[in-house]
């Protein structure tokens, strides 16, 4: 699954490399007499891009910054519409309230992503951005949604936090619209510890995104730093060279992890195709996928809760769906939307009844880059005799 599984002596080294031959500079900017011209995060966002094949990256401190740092760039402004799906982490809502913008919750289709059909409906005078997030590695519907907001003329954020290296008909997902944002904590693909990233291709954003995440400094190359330039209020996002030195070792394996979860995501998913019980989310490019998560879907909640305890009883757990929902469906989050008018009052699982069917007859397991064959043997074997006992 994540890059935790895979840190090792490279990562050390990375990291000593900073205390033997840059004097532990941390910090990105300056300092040019000490660090000996190693510049980690500098590195870490150049191979980042090359990646991504995109024109520019910015590293910032999470993937939640990530995310407000892409609206900022994007000039979102307060009482701005911001459309999201209501299957993602509480962070891209919350990047939505920091900015001061109204968030605005879509259904869920079969693929677990964005129904592009409610996106439609949901779109006000009011509205500026779209969030589609590409949840759990799987890319959403990219053409419908770049459709729509080309004939509405909205932005387009992608929340790529769950999908570094995951591709939409040969494109890297968090490319295709205006911005993409990439996350590197400590559960994610590659991880930096806390960390994340933007990306676009629009140099006016990239140095929006640059600015603001580092106080609104301009880093004008004709001034010291302390007397830099600046044009709008920032705040501090800024990576330091510690997580650039980790990231720039996990990046180096992505092409591994990726392979490994692919293969192994793609074998379980053939042993279980003849389950009667079990169906699965709807492939919107399955090759892109970074197959870190298999989703079986089940034909009632009942049922997916069965399977999971009884999957609990053999030792085997399962990511954000079903423990973990409510960290991961705007249907439970009382805590956040009902401070706006049209969540004031309301039943949120009633709101997006498909979402709701669909979240909680569906359960996640987490692909493993380690395991071996005979643990997957295993694990398809204890799902198999699970499904009979339904
Ligand atoms: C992890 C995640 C985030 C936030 O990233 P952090 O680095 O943990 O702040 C945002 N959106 C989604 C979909 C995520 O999975």
């Amino acid at each position: 699954m994540p890059g935790f599984e895979v840190i090792d002596r490279k990562e050390e080294q990375a990291v000593m490399r900073l205390f033997q031959k840059a004097h532990g500079v941390m910090h990105r900017y300056g300092f040019d007499a000490l660090r000996n011209g190693i510049t980690p995060t500098a590195d870490f966002e150049q191979s980042f891009a090359k990646v991504l094949r995109v024109r520019y990256v910015h590293a910032v401190t999470s993937g939640t910054a990530a995310l407000k740092v892409a609206l900022k760039a994007l000039d979102i402004k307060p009482g701005d519409e911001v459309i999201t799906q209501s299957f993602t982490f509480v962070a891209t809502v919350e990047a939505i309230i920091e900015v001061g913008a109204i968030p605005v919750i879509t259904e869920i289709d079969e693929s677990l992503n964005m129904d592009p059909k409610d996106l439609a409906a949901k779109i006000t005078k009011k509205t500026r951005a779209i969030i589609p997030v590409h949840m759990l590695g799987a890319p959403a519907r990219m053409d419908e949604i770049m459709r729509i907001a080309k004939k509405y003329k909205l932005l387009v954020l992608e929340d790529a936090c769950e999908a570094p290296g995951g591709t939409y008909k040969g494109k890297a997902l968090g490319t295709i619209g205006d911005m993409g944002a990439f996350s590197f904590d400590f559960g994610k693909t590659i991880t930096t510890g806390e960390g994340g990233m933007v990306a676009t291709n629009n140099k006016e954003r990239y140095e929006r995104a640059k600015e603001y995440a580092d106080h609104g400094h301009q880093n004008n190359p004709k001034l010291p730093r302390a007397q830099d330039s600046r044009r709008m209020a920032g705040f501090n996002f800024r990576m330091m060279e510690l997580q650039g030195a980790l990231g720039l070792a996990q990046l180096a394996k992505l092409p591994f992890i990726l392979k490994k979860q692919r293969e192994h995501k793609s074998y379980l998913q053939q042993r279980l195709r003849e389950i009667p019980e079990i169906t699965f989310r709807d492939d919107v490019d399955a090759k892109g996928e970074i197959a870190d998560t298999l989703i079986l879907l089940f034909k009632d909640k009942k049922t997916a809760d069965t399977f999971t305890k009884k999957l609990k009883e053999h030792g085997y757990g399962n990511k954000n769906i079903p423990d973990a929902i409510s960290w991961h469906y705007a249907g439970t989050w009382t805590h956040m939307l009902p401070q706006f008018d049209r969540y004031r009052g309301k039943d949120l699982m009633k709101l997006w009844p498909r979402s709701t069917d669909l979240v909680s007859r569906a359960v996640a397991l987490p692909i493993m880059v380690k395991s071996s064959k005979a643990q997957l043997n295993r694990l398809a074997g204890t799902i198999l005799t699970i499904c009979k006992e339904l």
